[in-house]
């Protein structure tokens, strides 16, 4: 039987992963069907501490990787695709395998919500982004105007952080009222740099054919009315879907599906403790879910040792 199973190989689970090896527990590392999370679909990282002249998402975490192997840690491929935590052990289904354990630290991270087009897909890292605080800084944005999607507190934080490199950033959202926080929603469309188009949708991001992003095509919900507006860079910030599906009914969540805490990182379930972006509707940055997963692995080595007491 497993004494620590981690589930997901993002920074909370391979921060989790390289504290409870170093605490002899060896865990079993379980990627998912994303490995290294969601920063891999970053280009470069420059809000981690450590690196000065930022580094390459998909680098760093392959250096997480190999720094919670070094000290026992075994990462393996394998998505949990059931969990029965009635009782312990707990139990998973690994692709099909039973894995009993005696604690788990789930750490599955969330998605950022897509548009679901089609040219969405193919522009994704060549102008189309999910993260202003990862990519806006990059030369190719910087003195362009850009697009930004959405109207809750993400775009408007996005949007207004965006000013600082674009010339100007249209904000496009599909009401004519802004989701987000009263105090946000009022900076964010007091900035002179910030151009509000309502009630519009992103039907294709353009140019395919240029394999970069050059603008968008809109339509107005209201009137039909299509326009196109020219941009270097199309930040889609609709939200974030935590990856809890498979734990859901079995674990306390939001309404939203975002894991709830009890007492430091432990869940509802006795032994199983929750880190990162699937517990995280706020912070969402690399380096607190990597202190939350720091966290989880100290709580479940605790709460080992009061068991063999
Ligand atoms: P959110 O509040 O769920 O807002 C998502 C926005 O995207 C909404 O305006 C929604 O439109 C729009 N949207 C959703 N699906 C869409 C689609 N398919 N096409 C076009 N537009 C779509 O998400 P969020 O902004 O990421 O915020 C999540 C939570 O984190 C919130 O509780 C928020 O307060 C919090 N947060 C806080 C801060 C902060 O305080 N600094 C910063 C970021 C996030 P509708 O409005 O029409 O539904």
């Amino acid at each position: 039987m497993e004494k620590v199973v981690i589930i997901g190989t993002g920074c909370a689970g391979l921060t989790a992963a390289l504290y409870a090896a170093r605490a002899n527990l060896s865990p079993l590392v379980l990627t998912g069907t994303a490995p290294g999370g969601l920063l891999t679909t970053t280009s470069i990282v420059e809000n981690f501490p450590g690196f000065p002249e930022g580094i390459d998402g998909y680098e760093l975490m392959t250096r997480m990787q190999k720094q919670a192997e070094r000290f026992g840690a075994r990462v393996k491929f394998g998505t949990v695709e059931a969990a029965d935590f009635s009782g312990q052990p707990l139990k998973l289904s690994v692709d099909g395998d039973p894995v009993e354990t005696q604690t788990v630290i789930i750490a599955t991270g969330a998605s950022h919500r897509h548009l679901g087009l089609e040219s969405e897909a193919k522009l994704e890292k060549k102008g189309v982004t999910y993260c202003a605080t990862c990519d806006g800084a990059l030369p190719m944005f910087r003195h362009q105007p850009l697009v930004v999607v959405g109207g809750g507190d993400s775009a408007c934080e996005e949007a207004t952080f965006l000013t600082r490199f674009g010339s100007v950033v249209h904000l496009v959202h599909r009401r004519d009222q802004l989701r987000a926080s009263k105090i946000m929603a009022a900076r964010t469309l007091s900035n002179p740099k910030i151009q509000p188009i309502w009630d519009s949708v992103v039907t294709e991001v353009l140019d395919v054919k240029q394999d970069t992003v050059t603008g968008v095509r809109l339509k107005n919900l209201k009137n039909q009315a299509e326009i196109v507006v020219n941009c270097a860079g199309v930040f889609v910030a609709i939200g974030h879907v935590p990856s809890t599906a498979v734990f859901k009914g079995v674990i306390d969540m939001d309404e939203n599906g975002y894991i709830k805490h009890r007492q430091g990182t432990a869940t509802n379930v006795r032994g199983v403790f929750a880190a990162g972006d699937c517990v995280d509707p706020v912070y969402r940055q690399a380096v607190t879910a990597a202190g939350q997963g720091c966290a989880a692995a100290i709580d479940a080595e605790r709460y080992l040792a009061a068991l063999s007491q």
